[in-house]
This record gives C-alpha cells, sequence and structure tokens, in this order.
C-alpha cells in the first residue's frame, strides 16, 4: 500500500496526523480520523473502509484553501510586469489598468477594484 503524505492543515498550515480510536473512545471506537496538531480542526471519523481516508483529508484542503488567491495575485504580477501595465486609480469609483506600449498607452481596461482591472486586460490580452 503507499503512503500517501498528508497535507496540512488548511485552516492554519500546522502538520495533520492520524487518530486512531482504540478501545475505550465510546462512539467513535474503532473509527480513524485526521486532526491538525495545532488548532485541532478535524475530518469527520470514519470507520470501515478506509482506504480513501488520507485522500479525502488532502482534498479537503483543496477545496478549502482559499483558491490559489496568492497564486492568482502572482500571475496578476507577472502580467503587469510582462505587458508594462500601470494600475491608475480614478477620483472615484473605477480602477484603470493602462497597457503600455512603446512608452504610450495603448488600451485602458476598467474595473471596480484594481484585481478587476487586471483580470480585465488579462482576459483581453489572452
Ligand atoms: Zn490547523
Amino acid at each position: 500500500m503507499d503512503i500517501v503524505e498528508l497535507l496540512p492543515c488548511p485552516f492554519c498550515g500546522g502538520d495533520a496526523e492520524r487518530i486512531d480510536f482504540g478501545p475505550g473512545s465510546g462512539d467513535n471506537e474503532g473509527g480513524s480520523c485526521i486532526a491538525c496538531t495545532r488548532c485541532q480542526s478535524s475530518g469527520p471519523v470514519e470507520f470501515g473502509y478506509k482506504e480513501n481516508f488520507v485522500s479525502n483529508w488532502n482534498r479537503r484542503l483543496a477545496a478549502l484553501a482559499p483558491a490559489g488567491v496568492g497564486e492568482a495575485d502572482t500571475k496578476r504580477l507577472d502580467f503587469m510586469q510582462s505587458h508594462r501595465v500601470a494600475l491608475i486609480p480614478e477620483f472615484e469609483g473605477p480602477w484603470d489598468a493602462e497597457v503600455y506600449q512603446e512608452g504610450e498607452v495603448s488600451r485602458v481596461f476598467s474595473g471596480s477594484t484594481p484585481r478587476e482591472a487586471i483580470d480585465e486586460a488579462i482576459r483581453y490580452e489572452n
């Protein structure tokens, strides 16, 4: 059987560990769960067939992690660099993402937040 590594806790990034409930654990006896050693958040207690036990925890992590927020912002910054985009806050309301070409603004995209403005530009350029 392959040993699948437990991914860290989705809430605090702490180490996760498998807990097997032995005799005297009441309703949980014979069950297992995966819990964070730092913040104590845990997955459901499972009984019997535990083949997908670890992968369920790891999938849960993928589902709960804030959908790669950091990664998305890195992409935005990379795009700003590669396409020479300036972000301009309008006096009130929208933000403009100005795409420069040869020292001049070639296109302007708007959004209600800086991220939206850049995303508009990315959508257009791709
Ligand atoms: Zn935790």
